[in-house]
């Protein structure tokens, strides 16, 4: 079906942080399939983890006990605040989970008929119908209508927007229930939570009992240069959900909690192909190579290093970049609103000059590499967006 609007590139092949086109040129990739690969592409560690599992056994069920699926959560339990996990498939479908579960914990915990779950405006969570409900952002909800009951959207970064609207919900019964965060919003023009705001959005979720869930679905797994983008706001979720960069590219979503809000039981949820030995396997791998390989203190490096670098662009091109923001190795260039030269635009331009960039809306132009990216690439990226912005004035 005609769902995407491609640019005119085929992708054969792949290594580290470089692709090649069925042409043979090569380029650099700052997409990593949309802060995916986080390994980057044919990583020796990960071929041969999916190489060997899937030649032991693939797939089998959660009607049957997955060593890999035990092994991945205590990972994860052992390197986050959360103390349970539930495996899916991607994103949409661990924020599926989060809701789901929110939801139980509103009515069987907290006696609440008519939960409510506050997200934010320019928010992302997938493209189900309860997820593109929870996306606040209109063009994702256009003719899908009727959508799903119980949410209610807020400025996002915005304190009194948050308090004004938990009082207009509670007026007359008491109905919310969660509020449901990126800690830096990704799609939404790449606009990370303030330290501040998330401070107060913790206490306000304590005082009144509700849950806070974060999505971290593009910036969890080291992304921000912490494993966890709540890391960065100095906070710990209730509830969080993980995808895009979890097993580097094999698909997998994530949904952990506290143990105090998992109340779901046998037969509450569940997943064909979640959790599966293959998938389980591969981002056990992308864990212990996050960690042996130090590229946590990479993402921090190499991010300083393109902002640092990203910055100078103003200097020459005034008029154009109106901002350079992100943390760790998800970064965005923000063009000046009256400028007629869109993120799009910047975007093919950078294709011809050999770099692989994603917009983030119409104005922003998002770089997230994979994790192992080197400062010689970064210095290549950073020659490349310059030589594509010179074609383009
Ligand atoms: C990509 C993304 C999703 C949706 O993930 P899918 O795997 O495409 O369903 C949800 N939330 C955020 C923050 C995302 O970036």
């Amino acid at each position: 079906m005609t769902t995407y609007a491609r640019f005119p590139l085929t992708l054969v092949k792949g290594a580290g942080c470089k692709v090649w086109d069925d042409a043979g040129k090569e380029y650099l990739d700052f997409v990593a399939g949309i802060a995916t690969c986080t390994l980057g592409h044919a990583h020796p560690a990960l071929v041969k983890t999916v190489t060997e599992q899937i030649q032991t056994l693939h797939h089998v069920s959660n009607l049957y006990y997955i060593p890999q699926q035990g092994d991945l959560a205590t990972w994860l339990v052992n390197h986050s605040c959360a103390d349970r996990v539930f495996f899916c498939n991607s994103g949409a479908e661990a924020n599926e989970g989060a809701i789901k579960l929110a939801r139980k914990y509103a009515h069987t915990v907290l006696n609440i008929a008519n939960p409510v779950i506050i997200t934010a405006q320019a928010s992302f969570h997938g493209r189900t119908l309860a997820t593109i409900t929870a996306t606040g952002q209109p063009k994702y909800q256009k003719n899908f209508d009727p959508l799903v009951p119980g949410f209610a959207y807020v400025n996002y970064n915005d304190i009194a927007d948050l308090e004004a609207t938990i009082a207009e919900l509670d007026k007359d019964e008491r109905q919310v229930a969660a509020i449901l965060l990126e800690p830096l919003q990704g799609e939404g023009g790449v606009r990370p939570g303030e330290f501040a705001y998330f401070q107060r959005v913790r206490e306000i979720c304590n005082e009144k009992g509700i849950l806070l869930i974060f999505d971290e679905v593009q910036v969890g797994m080291g992304r921000t240069g912490n494993l966890w983008g709540h890391q960065t706001l100095g906070i710990e979720p209730d509830m969080f959900t993980s995808a895009k960069g979890l097993a580097g590219g094999i698909p997998i979503g994530a949904m952990l909690c506290k143990s105090f809000c998992d109340v779901f039981q046998p037969g509450d949820h569940a997943s064909t192909f979640g959790g599966n030995p293959l998938a389980c396997a591969a981002a056990l791998t992308v864990c212990q190579t996050i960690e042996g390989d130090h590229l946590l203190a990479n993402a921090q490096a190499r991010g300083s290093q393109l902002r640092a670098g990203l910055k100078e662009i103003p200097n020459q091109y005034a008029g154009l970049v109106k901002e350079v923001r992100g943390w760790g190795l998800i970064n965005g260039l923000q063009i000046e609103a009256d400028s007629p030269i869109t993120a799009p635009d910047i975007v093919k331009a950078a294709i011809t000059e050999g770099l692989l960039l994603v917009p983030a809306g119409p104005k922003v132009v998002r770089f997230v590499p994979p994790l192992i990216v080197s400062s010689e690439e970064i210095d290549q990226a950073l020659a490349a967006i310059n030589r594509a912005l010179a074609t383009l004035l």
